[in-house]
Formats: structure tokens, C-alpha cells, sequence
């Protein structure tokens, strides 16, 4: 194996040890709820918890890909939970959360990728706190009928969110199972079902991805039509995954994000820290107020 780059400076976490942090954490926990945020291992659980903000991961812990990025469980996945989109809906009311992002596993052993499930939850929630804004980040809907993604833009999320992760170069290697070009294709029929829907996407750096690359992924997002990007530096959950190629600096950072608001991109998050779903409520809340 080759040796990992040391961790530097710019990488730091607080440990998660705040009254609201604590009462995040018994509210997900009382609903059995399942957070990407500890499935990730997020670095900024204390400070999104502590915020009241958490990601909800719906249909199950087991994920039929096996990204080598990510910490999620390989397998077989669990049957469905009818109730699911209920509990989801009352924790959300709990939390009293005014932006909730929900995500979901790989699901390729069902035949609409869970997509009436995904509907059912955004729908229960916008039931119950009508006023809550819903980002959902979603599967790639690979082997779908094109029902299925008709489906959840029906269900009408304010924000569609699919992560394109990395350039197209290092799918093979990170992003086994998933297709560059059909993931973009997502992206943009999400634009043409529902022009007034935002759209998503983001990637990480540091798995080995040039600067070329990260721009070309950018120019292709445009030309799909998506409205947000978030790029964030790739940390390795566990020795067995990915390795970290190197540690994009806060520089490198600030200057992509430059080159994104020149590209036309309405939002951009671009830190070593950032995550899909960090600040997404924020950053939603102050685009729409603009
Ligand atoms: Fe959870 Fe997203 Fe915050 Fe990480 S950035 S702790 S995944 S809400
Ligand atoms: Fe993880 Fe999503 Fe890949 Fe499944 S599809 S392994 S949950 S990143």
C-alpha cells in the first residue's frame, strides 16, 4: 500500500459534545431513524446536530453498490418499511427543521430503484410541516424505468440533488456500478420534467482527479442546466477504502469555487469540509431571499 498524505492542518472537527447535539441525537435515535451523517462518518456531525440539521437516510443501512469511497454497508439490503416515510415526517416536525435533506441507499434490487418510496417520504413530510424547504439527494435510477424519476419530481422537492462525485476518469476505480454520462442525463431530465425545480450536484477531490478535470465536470453540470455544486475534500473512512491521493488546499478551494460562480452556478460550496448537505439549509435560505 502506498502511504497516505498526513492529515493537515485545515482538516479539523469538533467533537460533538453540545446540549443540541444530544438532543438531535435522542430525537433520530427514539424514530430508529438512520442519519448519513453517522453512516458517513461525517466530520461535521457536532456542528450540524448541534444546528438541529441532520441528513436522513431512508430504505434501509444495506446498499446494493459498493462505492470505494463510502462507508455504507455492501449487501442484501432490508425489506422496506411502510412506516418509514411517517417517522421520517414526524422527526422532521421534532426537529423543527425549516430544511430537510433526505437520501437513500442504492436500492438496484427494486424495480423503480425506490423511487414511490422517496415520493411517499417527501410527500409525508411536506404534509406535515408544510413550510419545511425538502432537499432530497438521490440514486442514479441506473436500471429504472423512466417512471421512476417522473415519480419523485412529481412528488415536487424544492432542490434535486445526484452527486456526480468524482471526474469521469475515476468512475471505474471510486464509482463501480454508476455511469458518468447517465448520471448528467439525470440531472438534466430532472431540468426538462420540472424547469422550476433547482438542481444539484456535487463531487469530492483529492481522490486522484486534475484540476482539468474538475473544471470539465463543471462545464458538463452546466450544460446540463444544474444550479448548485458542492465540492468537498475526500477523506477515507476506513484504511480498506479509497485512498486519499492528496489534500486539496483551501486555496485550491476558494479558487474553484471562483471558477464556478463564473461558470454560471446560482450556489456554490467549496471547502475542504464541505458535504452535500453542509449548510444546504443556509445557503438555501439566503438564495431564495436574494
Ligand atoms: Fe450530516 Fe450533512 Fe452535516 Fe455531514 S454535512 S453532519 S452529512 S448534515
Ligand atoms: Fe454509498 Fe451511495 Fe455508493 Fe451506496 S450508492 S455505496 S450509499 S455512495
Amino acid at each position: 500500500d502506498q502511504e497516505q498524505p498526513k492529515k493537515p492542518s485545515w482538516i479539523r472537527v469538533k467533537a460533538p459534545t453540545s446540549e443540541g447535539y444530544k438532543q438531535t441525537r435522542d430525537i433520530l435515535k427514539s424514530k430508529k431513524l438512520v442519519t448519513v451523517c453517522e453512516e458517513a462518518g461525517c466530520p461535521n456531525v457536532g456542528e450540524c446536530w448541534s444546528a438541529g440539521h441532520a441528513t436522513m437516510m431512508i430504505m434501509g443501512e444495506i446498499c446494493t453498490r459498493g462505492c470505494t469511497f463510502c462507508n455504507v454497508a455492501t449487501g442484501k439490503p432490508q425489506s422496506l418499511d411502510a412506516f418509514e416515510p411517517g417517522k421520517v415526517a414526524h422527526a422532521v416536525a421534532e426537529l423543527g427543521l425549516k430544511h430537510v435533506v433526505i437520501t437513500s441507499v442504492d436500492r438496484d434490487d427494486l424495480e423503480d430503484g425506490g423511487a414511490e418510496h422517496f415520493a411517499q417520504t417527501i410527500r409525508a413530510v411536506r404534509h406535515r410541516s408544510p413550510q419545511t424547504t425538502i432537499e432530497i439527494l438521490t440514486p442514479d435510477f441506473l436500471k429504472c424505468p423512466p417512471s421512476a424519476l417522473e415519480k419523485v419530481v412529481e412528488a415536487r422537492p424544492d432542490v434535486f440533488n445526484h452527486n456526480l462525485e468524482t471526474v469521469p476518469g475515476l468512475y471505474l476505480e471510486v464509482r463501480p456500478g454508476a455511469r458518468y454520462f447517465h448520471s448528467l442525463r439525470l440531472l438534466q431530465k430532472v431540468k426538462e420534467l420540472d424547469p422550476t425545480m433547482f438542481t444539484k450536484s456535487g463531487i469530492m477531490v483529492g481522490l486522484g482527479e486534475t484540476r482539468a478535470g474538475v473544471l470539465q465536470v463543471m462545464d458538463d453540470m452546466r450544460a446540463a442546466d444544474v444550479d448548485f455544486l458542492t465540492i468537498g475534500q475526500y477523506l477515507q473512512p476506513t484504511p480498506k477504502h479509497h485512498r486519499v491521493d492528496r489534500f486539496v488546499t483551501p486555496d485550491e478551494f476558494k479558487s474553484y469555487e471562483d471558477a464556478a460562480y463564473g461558470k454560471g452556478f446560482g450556489m456554490v460550496s467549496a471547502t475542504p469540509l464541505t458535504r452535500s448537505s453542509y449548510h444546504a439549509g443556509d445557503d438555501f435560505a439566503r438564495l431564495r431571499a436574494a
